[in-house]
């Protein structure tokens, strides 16, 4: 017989009497999907070292070409940190500094990049925004705006201990897709510099072959040693409400941001199943 809970002065809930980890409950789904909160917003990455420290001959036509999807679509953009993240990493594991603050540093990095394209964006209707502004997204949308954003999660020193080595797994890829699927975005772009996935590094290994569409799982199976986008966002897509595929563009050609936004397979797209 189970014990009876003892009289408290709380509101029933089904989660009432729960520890919240209870597996029972855990699986129970009667509460259904959660909407969509943004369901029209496409969210873009500008990868940091793959294509923003490419500088001017980069980045002048990619701003051009966002400026004018952002009269027909919502974007929301999320910036990487590139090289100069990569030198802070390196600074301080030499210094036998924890993940915590490496993953601090790696947004400090991203906010500096933030900076730079809201000023390239400015006269298109750019403006910096962070998670701590998600409530005015809808206003800064209606207005035209398009809304730069810090890529990297703000986990900070709380980030979770990496699977191995003490580099945060949780960086920009990883930080715009768990905020498109919160969001519910209509889709999740990564601008990199690379036609998109291949079986290895295509700028290490000349014989990598361009893999147009794969699955999650499929990817996660073939354990490459090295990938175009982080690792966690292939778990994170395969336990996804909303955002089931993620497209990895070439952001140095032109007309590929417009075709991608237009719902054409260009690219490589990464699908949950
Ligand atoms: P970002 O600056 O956007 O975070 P990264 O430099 O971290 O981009 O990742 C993109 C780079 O990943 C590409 O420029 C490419 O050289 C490299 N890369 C590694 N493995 C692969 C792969 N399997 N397929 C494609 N690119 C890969
Ligand atoms: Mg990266």
């Amino acid at each position: 017989m189970p014990r009876e809970a003892p009289a408290r002065k709380t509101i029933a809930t089904p989660l009432g009497e729960s520890t919240l980890d209870a597996a029972d409950l855990l699986n129970n789904t009667s509460y259904g999907p959660p909407i969509r909160v943004l369901p029209d917003v496409h969210v873009i990455k500008v990868g940091g070292q793959s294509f923003f420290d490419r500088g001017r001959s980069a980045v002048a036509p990619l701003v051009e070409e966002i400026a004018a999807c952002a009269k027909s679509y919502q974007l929301l953009i999320g910036m990487g940190g590139g090289t100069r993240s990569r030198h802070a990493y390196s600074l301080g594991l030499e210094l036998g500094l924890p993940t915590g603050i490496l993953a601090a540093m790696g947004a400090s990095t991203a906010l500096q990049n933030a900076h730079l394209m809201q000023m390239l964006l400015a006269k298109h209707g750019g403006i910096l925004t962070s998670f701590e502004e998600f409530e005015k997204l809808p206003l800064y949308l209606r207005a035209g705006c398009i809304p730069v954003m810090v890529g990297m999660p703000p986990f900070h020193h709380w980030e979770r201990p990496p699977e191995t080595g003490r580099i945060p797994a949780n960086r920009t890829d990883a930080g715009v897709y768990l905020m498109a699927e919160f969001l519910g975005a209509k889709s999740m772009i990564y601008i990199k510099d690379e036609d998109g996935l291949y079986t290895d590094d295509p700028k290490k290994n000349p014989s990598a072959t361009f893999i147009p569409h794969i699955s999650a799982g499929e990817l996660l199976a073939m354990d490459p040693n090295d990938l175009v986008i982080e690792r966690v966002v292939l778990s994170y897509l395969q336990k996804a409400h909303h955002v089931r595929s993620v497209q990895i563009i070439n952001g140095l050609k032109p007309g590929l941001l417009t075709r991608a936004l237009a719902g054409e397979h260009v690219g490589t797209i990464i699908t949950a199943e």
